[in-house]
């Protein structure tokens, strides 16, 4: 069976393809740079990346592009708080989340594109909506005039037919029951920073961003958006107005939603203080790739409750598939092909891409990639697997690592292997041995300042990573 995706927009996995049969068009709304990514915003860049992975395996080219949230209500509060231009501020978080991004493996999408770069088109986009009716402008702000879109509401299947006309909101976000006309050009407050437009000096509203962008480098129809789930209302709404009414044509053809995740079974909250970032848990000691394993442990739709335990499980995990492929390299093998062994292979192949065909249910493709391991692993114990296998079985764990892609270990930069540190060890015995004492503490510098420390015991020197 093909590729099926589930689509917010029809409420159905529907077997999916590109339009041009060929390249996927694809939208992610990106990260809004006013302060590190959480674990949670980390959840859906890891759909988008499991996402475009699969899409690929499956032979398709990508046309992918994300936008980069550089101008927004907490944006232009924070820096005028502290008092810098927005894009030195916003700068500085736009590059610790691209450094997250290359952390975690997250491919980078073929267009990374910012929001104040691209104000000229969400100008055009405005002025296109007001020539045909659309909007409205009141104290300086300009609006969009929901109800004359019918079909407002029915990408999170919401039932408008009984808002007030002409009740407005100026805020950037707002909640389900605030279904009003929103702002699409926000008329200049104090000393905001603005740009010029034919409707007076002032900032773009940020569901207009992602219309302007999306269309500017995919056309008036995508073949698929993304985003968390709590952007469907009203950002992505809000977007399907904007572009459909200014095109007359559908938006985009599907809408995938990652949902929340929960730590300790809790919303992620300030005054609950369980928001983590990725470098809070590197420092704590967990491989970023720990992270990945959990964000993709569990399929993209269901809910993901996110504790401690469930990092350290991962990391074993890990480890059990890098252990059993090192021991597909080295173990000495018996001569010939055990075809029930190959057969075992075939069959764990096609669950994990019949999973992943399936939604992308990640947690059945690792079920069967696990369930092989167990199987083949007895078999190598009792010596049935033999070197005519070896790499039908090496196959399966690159087929897998194409997507989860958790087998090579992250290597810190500047770090020394654990086979180096012991030469250096004894060369500074020796060096101790021989009364060369300089070029013994020289030896010990080098390690500490790699974050190895030493300690001299009776039974010889112990060391460990600071
Ligand atoms: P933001 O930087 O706030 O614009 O969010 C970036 C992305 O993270 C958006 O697609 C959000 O929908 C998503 N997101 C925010 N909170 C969570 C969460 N707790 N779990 C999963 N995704 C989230
Ligand atoms: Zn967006």
């Amino acid at each position: 069976m093909a590729l099926r995706l589930y689509n917010t927009l029809s409420l159905q996995v529907e077997p999916f393809a590109p339009a041009d049969g060929k390249t996927v068009r694809m939208y992610s709304c990106g990260p809004t740079v006013y302060n590190y990514a959480h674990i949670g915003n980390l959840r859906t860049f890891t759909f988008n990346d499991t996402l475009r992975r699969w899409l690929r395996y499956r032979g398709f080219a990508l046309q992918h592009v994300m936008n980069i949230t550089d101008v927004e209500d907490k944006i232009i509060r924070k820096s005028m708080e502290l008092g810098v231009p927005m894009e030195e501020y916003t700068r500085k978080y736009e590059q610790y989340f691209l450094e997250d991004m290359s952390s975690m493996r997250l491919e980078k999408p073929e267009q990374i594109v910012r929001a104040t770069e691209h104000i000229r088109e969400m100008v055009d986009l405005i002025s296109a909506l007001s020539e045909k009716g659309f909007t409205y402008e009141s104290d300086g702000s300009v609006y969009y005039r929901i109800s004359k879109f019918p079909s407002y509401g029915k990408l999170s299947h919401n039932d408008f037919s009984g808002i007030q006309a002409g009740a407005r909101v100026d805020n950037d976000e707002y909640d389900k029951d605030d279904a009003r006309d929103f702002v699409l050009w926000k008329q200049r407050k104090g000393a905001e920073p603005c740009c010029e437009a034919p409707f007076g000096a002032g900032l773009p509203g940020w569901h207009i961003e992602c219309s302007a962008m999306a269309m500017k480098y995919l056309g008036d129809t995508l073949d698929i958006h993304t985003g968390g789930v709590d952007l469907a209302f009203p950002h992505h709404e809000n977007e399907i107005a904007q572009s459909e009414a200014a095109t007359g044509k559908p938006f985009s053809r599907f809408w995938l939603h990652c949902e929340h995740l929960h730590v300790d079974m809790q919303k992620m909250s300030k005054s609950l203080g369980n928001i983590f970032t990725l470098r809070e848990l590197v420092e704590m000691g967990h491989a970023p790739e720990a992270l990945r394993f959990v964000l993709m442990s569990v399929p993209y739709r269901k809910k993901l409750n996110f504790t401690l335990d469930s990092l350290k499980a991962a990391q074993s995990s890990i480890e059990r598939l890098r252990n059993y492929k090192l021991r597909l390299e080295t173990d000495r093998l018996s001569a010939g092909t055990n075809a029930a062994v190959s057969a075992l292979g075939k069959t764990a192949l096609q669950k994990f891409e019949e999973a992943m065909d399936d939604d992308l249910n990640t947690a059945e493709a690792l079920a069967a990639i696990f369930e092989y391991l167990r199987e083949t692993n007895t078999l190598l114990d009792q010596g049935a697997f033999l070197d005519g296998n070896r790499p039908e079985a090496l196959h399966l764990l690159s087929q897998f690592d194409k997507v989860f892609d958790v087998l090579t270990p992250t290597t810190v930069e500047g770090a020394l292997d654990d086979s180096l540190v012991e030469a250096l060890i004894a060369e500074r015995t020796a060096a101790k041995k021989s009364k060369q004492f300089a070029r013994a503490d020289e030896i010990r510098n080098q390690l500490l300042d790699a974050g190895i420390v030493l300690e001299d015991t009776k039974d010889g020197v112990r060391w460990k990573r600071k």
